[in-house]
């Protein structure tokens, strides 16, 4: 049976004045794939650092598999990986004390022959006494997302995951996402690729300057927009057509004439 990983209720996240994300409940079972969409400024950094426990927000509260960022603090951070759209890394550590660095930093045994395996695997082992300063963009995020998976965490949240990433790296990283999803973590993922998100998620959240203008199964956002299109493409046409998207299209067409 699932079972709720994450529980939000009533979030609200202000910067000073400006609201950010308003009033979102959401629940997200174990074993999902959330993409997170919307356009720029929707809420989608937000919602995730929220999510993440890096942000307190405003109002309302969240539960990752009963767990919460404030009370729980030290067990939350170990359950849940949160992976920036910028790869935060060492630029003067090695690619393998990163990954020494990164277990010791969340209590885990560090297992040099396991290690050893996932850098070959992502491609990064003829790297691995390289500084990090020295690799490239998409082997940064390669990098900064292996630091994440050694430790299997329960939640992922992934702001931009594919940035970076060459159409192997991108298959690949879909690849892991199911394996994870399929043993139970759950995922949570923003990006503006929309065929990527349709192709991955099982589950889809689309913000609107902060507020849920869709929240359910991919499903059910392809029932609710089958007008006979090949099945990766009936996100895009969602996003665009969406009642919010058009208002929004419609007033700056007026702004603009
Ligand atoms: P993008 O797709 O461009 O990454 P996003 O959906 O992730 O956008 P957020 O970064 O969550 O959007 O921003 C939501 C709103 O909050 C925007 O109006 C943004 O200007 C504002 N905002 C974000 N960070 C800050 C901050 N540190 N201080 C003040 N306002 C902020």
């Amino acid at each position: 049976m699932n079972v709720n990983a994450i529980q939000i209720d009533h979030l609200s996240c202000f910067y000073g004045e400006r609201l950010a994300v308003n009033n979102l409940s959401v629940s997200i079972q174990s074993g999902s794939i959330l993409g997170l969409i919307g356009s720029n400024g929707a809420g989608k950094t937000t919602t995730m650092k929220a999510i993440a426990g890096l942000i307190q927000p405003t109002d309302g509260t969240i539960t990752v598999n009963g767990l919460t960022p404030k009370n729980d603090a030290l067990d939350f951070r170990t359950h849940v990986a949160y992976l920036p759209d910028e790869p935060q890394l060492f630029p003067e550590m090695t690619v393998f004390d990163h990954l020494r660095f990164f277990a010791s930093a969340y209590r885990q045994k560090f297992h040099k022959a396991k290690s050893l395996a996932f850098l070959e695997k992502w491609g990064l082992f003829e790297k691995r006494h390289a500084p990090a300063s020295r690799l490239s963009r998409g082997m940064r995020q390669k990098l900064a997302f292996c630091c994440q998976l050694q430790r299997s965490p329960q939640l992922f949240i992934l702001d931009e995951p594919f940035t970076g990433l060459d159409p192997h790296g991108i298959q690949q990283l879909k690849e892991t996402l199911l394996e994870n999803a399929k043993k139970g973590a759950c995922i949570i993922i923003s990006s503006h690729l929309l065929a990527v998100v349709e192709d991955l998620c099982s589950h889809l959240l689309m913000l609107e300057t902060g507020n849920v203008s869709f929240f359910g199964s991919m499903e059910a956002m392809r029932l609710l927009n089958d007008h006979g299109h090949d099945n990766n493409q009936r996100l895009e046409d969602f996003f665009h057509t969406h009642p919010m998207n058009q208002n929004k299209l419609v007033d700056s067409v007026g702004v603009g004439s």
